[in-house]
């Protein structure tokens, strides 16, 4: 019976590292390759040989371990097709819809224009999980770096359709300063107060809050709450599209203090 252990950590200032291994085969995923040292510490830590990385966008934040960690475990490089030419030593170019088969499971890519133009996350439905890079974050989302607002309003709505029980993997540790500003925008919602605080709990503590889960970004997350009257009252834009109200908060996100 395959079964597989993750290990989350910090990497640099705020990035997440993933690795997930399959007991039964052995293989090792990492998620993204933010820093190889970090990464082939935890390896060594669990005795684990990284197979694959699974890349989500081309930023060096995400990518500046690949070189390093190809050197010493000769894995496979999976990333974005439409930027593979920023990747480094990709082996296999994937995009929206393609299902990839990782060590029996079946690994559903999804395209997420937006912060880059090639940006894809990973969704294991046999586990439940989703790596979301930087597209959708524990209560915030990613920056619109290449892409258009309303390309980035429809890769965040597709988590919404995931199951609420999948686990939501993101690229950065940023859930503190994305609840103050959910709190800004939707003081009122109950579910985001206790998330807050829960959370101002676990970073006092050191601890991660990775990962967050489909159901309670749905029930906290102002970008994934666009259609909340108290969110439309505070930005004063009732009768807005969904469309609208999301950049608008990413707006105001961008120069939130
Ligand atoms: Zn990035
Ligand atoms: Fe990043």
């Amino acid at each position: 019976m395959s079964h597989l252990v993750f290990r989350v950590f910090l990497c640099r200032a705020d990035n997440y590292g993933v690795l997930i291994n399959d007991t039964a085969t052995g293989k090792t995923v990492s998620i993204d390759a933010p820093d190889a040292s970090v990464i082939m510490a935890e390896l060594d830590k669990s005795g684990w040989s990284l197979t694959h990385i699974l890349t989500t966008h081309h930023h060096s934040d995400h990518v500046e371990g690949n070189i390093a960690l190809k050197k010493r475990f000769a894995c496979t490089i999976m990333g974005p097709k439409s930027e593979a030419d920023l990747i480094p030593a990709i082996d296999q170019q994937v995009g929206g819809g393609d299902l990839l088969s990782w060590a029996g499971h079946t690994i559903g890519v999804m395209d997420c224009p937006g912060h880059t133009k090639g940006h894809i996350a990973y969704h294991m439905p046999s586990e439940a999980v989703v790596f979301a890079g930087d597209t959708l974050f524990s209560l915030g989302c990613g920056r619109v770096f290449e892409g258009t607002m309303d390309e980035m309003y429809r890769s965040v709505s597709q988590f919404k359709k995931l199951p609420k029980e999948t686990r939501l993997y993101c690229g950065h540790e940023y859930t503190l300063s994305n609840a103050r500003f959910a709190l800004s925008v939707e003081p009122g919602n109950v579910n985001l107060q206790e998330r807050a605080a829960e959370v101002n709990e676990r970073r006092a503590r050191h601890q991660l809050t990775c990962p967050s889960t489909i159901g309670a970004e749905l029930a906290a997350n102002p970008f994934l709450r666009t259609d909340s009257p108290e969110i439309r009252t505070v930005l004063e834009m009732n009768g807005e599209t969904d469309a609208k109200v999301f950049a608008e908060l990413r707006r105001r996100k961008d120069v939130f203090k």
